[in-house]
């Protein structure tokens, strides 16, 4: 802890890269874990529920499942999430890359986020492209669709989808002049977004995680634990 302390008042472009174990201290489950989605009992895969084939063949299925398990709408930021938005107000980390869809690093005041799997807050009309908030995906019954008739689809990346490109720039770019990464909450075996640590080209790769990951033996830090409760001890 004190190391990750040291490292960040050192560090004046650090960049935090996270996966869904940053938000299981807010509530939401993540995949992996013990209690993570793969873990619990369904007709259809997690991963098969949430690709893009699944979604334009059994859009009903798709939202049954999606409102169910991935619209948190009530989760709020943790320590974790907090810390990072102070960190950035004070200078010392640039930005946020992260898997998850949820916007809880926005929440917390986070502004320079690249949000690599797109978030549960944006929606839009296959055919028009108006926009919805969650919160009327999560209001709507069966398949929601806009006042032009077509079906609504929330700005998530699905299985089999590609990842914005512009987001990819952004993210690529922050790694890239970093001077300290900090990875945190994830399994890293989720493609292309595990890759983009193979971006950093800095000395202090931290890595923070309740479980082993294939980057533990190159990093300069590892500290096994839960990111919330680790954060809140940080001091800068
Ligand atoms: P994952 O489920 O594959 O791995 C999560 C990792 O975090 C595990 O190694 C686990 O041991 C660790 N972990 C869990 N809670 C932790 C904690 N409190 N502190 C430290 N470590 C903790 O997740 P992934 O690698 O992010 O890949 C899953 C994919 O699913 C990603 O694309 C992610 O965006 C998406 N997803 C997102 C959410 C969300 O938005 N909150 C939730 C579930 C899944």
């Amino acid at each position: 802890m004190n190391k990750l302390s040291e490292y960040l008042r050192n560090s004046s472009r650090a960049v935090f890269f996270g996966g869904a174990g940053v938000s299981t201290e807010s509530g939401i489950p993540d995949f992996r874990s013990e209690d993570g989605l793969y873990r619990q009992k369904y007709d259809v895969s997690p991963e098969e529920m949430l690709s893009a084939d699944y979604f334009y063949s059994h859009t009903a299925q798709f939202y049954d499942f999606y409102r169910d398990k991935m619209l948190a709408l009530w989760a709020k930021p943790n320590a974790a999430h907090k810390k990072l938005a102070a960190l950035e107000e004070t200078g010392k980390l640039s930005a946020v890359v992260t898997q998850n869809i949820d916007g809880l690093h926005q929440a917390a005041g986070s502004k320079k986020v690249f949000e690599l799997h797109g978030s549960v807050h944006r929606n839009h009309c296959l055919q028009c492209g108006k926009g919805y908030s969650a919160q009327f995906i999560l209001s709507s019954k069966g398949v929601p669709h806009c006042t032009c008739g077509g079906v609504i689809k929330p700005d998530v990346v699905l299985y089999g989808e590609p990842l914005d490109e512009e987001t990819v720039e952004g993210a690529v770019k922050a790694i890239s002049r970093a001077d300290l990464l900090i990875v945190a909450g994830t399994s890293l075996t989720v493609w292309p977004a595990a890759g983009f640590v193979e971006y950093f080209r800095g000395d202090n790769l931290v890595l923070i995680n309740r479980t082993p990951t294939p980057l533990d033996s190159r990093c300069s830090l590892v500290l096994r634990g839960k990111v919330g409760e680790i954060f809140s001890e940080v001091e800068v």
